[in-house]
């Protein structure tokens, strides 16, 4: 009898304890999936809802959990670099995207590039069989009851956009971002293109680039066209979006503008920008290339090849038309066009503190683009952040504030502290980071230093954590 007793108050236990324990995640992609992985592999079980197929958004285009919409790559490794040292930092916690981007990496200079299908497959792949982990394929529209994370990201459905306007009471900024094309390797000139990669940062000997080189007279003639090419019109929901955000170009964030947009803003300004001919050989037969497209490997096999920084507006034939323009693409082959979206983020520095948690509901979190910050690792981080905060909740442990030294503590600090007026989507950078006095004067040097200083920070924390 007494065994038999001992066995009910057990299940009694377990059901208490999976009550307690089970969180609903909000969206399958980089901050829902970190989010899941974090919280499961703390023992707590998790529902993650994704709403694709079932709904999808205007840039997605698979059911799988970690879809890349537009570039394939995560930034770098490096920790002299904003995304770099948050990539190290997160590889301390474990995280899942970036143990999937290491094994789905492709060739990309400095920079930490995947084949954006391997990626999606072997995330999905992970979770779904993972013990503790549950996925549904339903849109949510309201904001659950239990212990939750929201990582609805920038394309959150409109009816979840609206239970979250009831939610908090305010109004969401919407702004607009814009995707780059995507060509076929056959059809590039391989005698015109050459490789490369700037100042030598590559895996092979040559780089790993494709370069396109413009002469003077190209370039202008290439500007003049992409300047006055028709663009898409917006939608009229969208013209209404955007009324009265900025008058000029503050409705894209600056980050992510459009090709033609930075064009419009002096003859110049892409060679001080995407199309800068530095870093790479002096000279391309014979004479310095005056500009330079480059060209960055899409998929493993190689037969895809994205055009860096080359998001746009443009309709689809004027792409075909202008991008044609380009040495090495006068037979380009797209793939993809290049596409405008919606990019829709909250005010969090009203809503959220520091570990994520909502200001006006404990057991609730947010993650991602959604809460105003930019780059995929970067919302991965955010979703690192929650996933290990929801979970500390659940199991009634201290929650862990990331010191502002760390780039993850400081890409929270910023989303939970920034100026409301003035609050922009911000990516991974060195500019977050408190400076180290005496301020060290290389530049280099001074990103070691805080290199050092962050990991040696996470580490201890790692270690220590309860
Ligand atoms: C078109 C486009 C291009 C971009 N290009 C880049 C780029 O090149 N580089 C870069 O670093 N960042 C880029 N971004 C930003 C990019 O979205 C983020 O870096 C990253 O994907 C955000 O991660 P997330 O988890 O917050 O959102 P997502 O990765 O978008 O994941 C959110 C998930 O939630 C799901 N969802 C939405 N609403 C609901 C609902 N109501 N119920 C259930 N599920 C829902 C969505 O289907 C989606 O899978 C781009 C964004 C867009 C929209």
């Amino acid at each position: 009898m007494g065994c038999l007793c001992n066995i009910h108050t057990n299940l009694i236990d377990d059901t208490i304890f999976r009550m307690q324990s089970e969180l609903v995640i909000i969206g399958g992609g980089l901050a829902g999936c970190e989010a899941a992985w974090q919280a499961a592999n703390r023992g707590i079980s998790v529902i993650l809802y994704e709403m694709r197929p079932q709904k999808m958004t205007e840039a997605h285009k698979t059911a799988l959990l970690g879809e890349l919409v537009c570039s394939n790559s995560l930034g770098s490794t490096h920790t002299t670099n904003g995304s770099g040292l948050l990539f190290n930092e997160m590889k301390v916690f474990n995280s899942l995207i970036c143990m999937v981007a290491e094994e789905t990496a492709v060739p990309a200079g400095s920079a930490l590039a995947v084949d954006r299908n391997q990626f999606a497959e072997r995330l999905t792949n992970l979770l779904t069989n993972h013990p503790l982990i549950k996925i549904i394929h339903e849109e949510v529209v309201s904001i659950p009851q239990e212990p939750c994370i929201i990582a609805s990201g920038p394309l959150t459905s409109p009816a979840f956009i609206t239970a979250l306007q009831n939610f908090h009471g305010e109004k969401n900024l919407f702004f607009y971002d814009a995707i780059a094309p995507i060509v076929e390797a056959d059809s590039i000139d391989m005698q015109t293109v050459f490789l490369g990669s700037r100042y030598g940062k590559g895996e092979s000997d040559e780089g790993d680039y494709l370069n396109c080189p413009l002469d003077k007279e190209t370039y202008e003639a290439f500007v003049e066209q992409l300047i006055s090419a028709q663009q898409i019109n917006l939608k009229p929901y969208e013209e209404q979006i955007t009324q009265g955000v900025d008058a000029g170009f503050g409705h894209f964030f600056e980050g992510c503008l459009p090709i033609e947009i930075l064009a419009r803003r002096g003859i110049n300004t892409l060679i001080y920008g995407p199309l800068r001919p530095v870093g790479l050989r002096k000279s391309y037969k014979g004479t310095p290339p005056y500009a330079i497209i480059q060209l960055r490997q899409d998929d493993i096999s190689q037969t895809t090849y994205n055009l860096v920084g080359f998001q746009t507006n443009l309709t689809f034939s004027e792409q075909k038309r202008v991008f044609r323009m380009i040495p090495g693409l006068q037979n380009a082959e797209f793939v993809r066009y290049g596409q405008m979206h919606r990019n829709t983020f909250l005010f969090a520095p009203s809503l959220i503190n520091q570990n994520l948690q909502a200001i006006h509901r404990a057991d609730l979190f947010f993650a991602g683009q959604l809460i105003g910050v930019e780059g995929y690792l970067g919302n991965a981080a955010t979703g690192l952040v929650a996933g290990i905060n929801a979970a500390n909740l659940l199991k009634q442990k201290p929650l862990l504030i990331f010191p502002k030294e760390t780039m993850i503590g400081a890409l929270c600090f910023y989303v939970s502290h920034a100026e409301k007026e003035t609050f922009q989507p911000m990516k991974a950078n060195f500019g977050l980071l408190p400076p180290i006095t005496p301020r060290i004067r290389n530049k280099g040097d001074r990103k070691i230093a805080y290199s050092n200083r962050s990991l040696k920070m996470i580490k201890g924390i790692y270690t220590k954590e309860p």
